[in-house]
């Protein structure tokens, strides 16, 4: 019996309902997230993944249609409704804007506290999360303005890690980061999601982020969700994506001009280290390595 975190029925927006400014940022998406997924969330830019992501939290009221966490409907009531952004956080695209106390470990603290936990549990919950964003220890008591750029996105990403919500969402997290940054990011939210074991949803344009940690790839298109379906199987489909202005991982659609040539690599590869071992696996059998 299928038992998911997250459930959307005909979940609908329109922006600017009645004015001459309408717009359907969303429509009828019914989707079901299981506990402990990686969600990948693709889709070109306006294609409704934002405005998604923040239904699914409750910080936007859909036009139509439900969200569903746990099984319960998140508008219900208003007490809920105050849970609902503690058990699913997001981080916003560019969250460093939202860095607003005197020093990291007050932001980091912000949410925690407003969940009434104790100071002894929020001043855990800090070192944790920061560890877990990457935030060396002693920029804690630094003033958010001081950090880099890297730093700030780590400490806001911090910021929603500490309330250890069952759903993360982090809308573009990577963007603006350089290669190394990219990586380093990635691989702190990969290795945070293996050890709590809870839903992420990644919004990004990378199709090789995405491909390096999704379990499963939602795709937007003008507002509906065109795809749900497993990693390898949603960027099997080049040509359906490109229609929709979307590529594949560059390595899969290497190694699978490579297969259609001959050469006896698995299909679906997704990931260069994967690539790398086939190509060393049959340069080894055939006797050139
Ligand atoms: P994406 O995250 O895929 O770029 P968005 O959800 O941000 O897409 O936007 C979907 C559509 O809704 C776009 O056409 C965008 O211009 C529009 N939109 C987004 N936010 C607002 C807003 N606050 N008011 C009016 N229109 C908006």
């Amino acid at each position: 019996m299928s038992n998911p975190i997250l459930r959307t029925e005909s979940l609908s927006l329109v922006y600017g309902k009645g004015t001459p400014f309408e717009k359907q940022a969303v429509k009828n998406v019914s989707i079901e997230i299981n506990r402990g997924e990686v969600i990948g969330v693709i889709g070109h830019t306006g294609s409704g993944k934002s405005t998604l992501m923040q239904m699914l939290n409750g910080l936007i009221k859909p036009t139509s249609g439900k969200v569903f966490l746990d099984g319960k409907d998140i508008h219900a009531d208003k007490k809920s409704l105050r849970n609902v952004r503690f058990r699913v956080g997001l981080v916003f695209q560019y969250p460093e804007n939202q860095l607003f106390e005197e020093t990291v470990r007050r932001d980091i603290a912000f949410g925690p506290h407003n969940m009434g936990l104790p100071e002894e549990a929020i001043e855990k919950r800090v070192k944790s999360a920061a560890a877990f964003a990457g935030l060396k220890p002693e920029l804690l008591d630094r003033s958010p303005f001081d950090l880099s750029g890297g730093e700030k996105r780590r400490a806001a990403i911090a910021g929603v890690i500490a309330m250890d919500p069952e759903v993360l969402i982090l809308d573009e997290p990577t963007a603006g980061l350089d290669p190394m940054g990219r990586e380093d990011l990635l691989s702190q939210i990969d290795a945070y999601h293996k050890s709590r074991n809870n839903t992420v949803l990644l919004v990004s344009h990378s199709m090789e982020d995405i491909a390096g940690i999704a379990d499963r790839v939602l795709v937007m298109n003008h507002g509906e969700c065109v795809m749900l379906d497993t990693t390898q199987n949603v960027f099997s489909k080049a040509a359906e994506l490109e229609k929709i202005g979307l590529r594949i991982p560059q390595i899969t659609k290497i190694t699978s001009e490579l297969r259609a040539k001959g050469v006896p690599l698995s299909e679906g590869i997704l990931t260069v280290s994967e690539a790398f071992e086939e190509i060393r696996a049959i340069l080894k059998k055939e006797g050139r390595l």
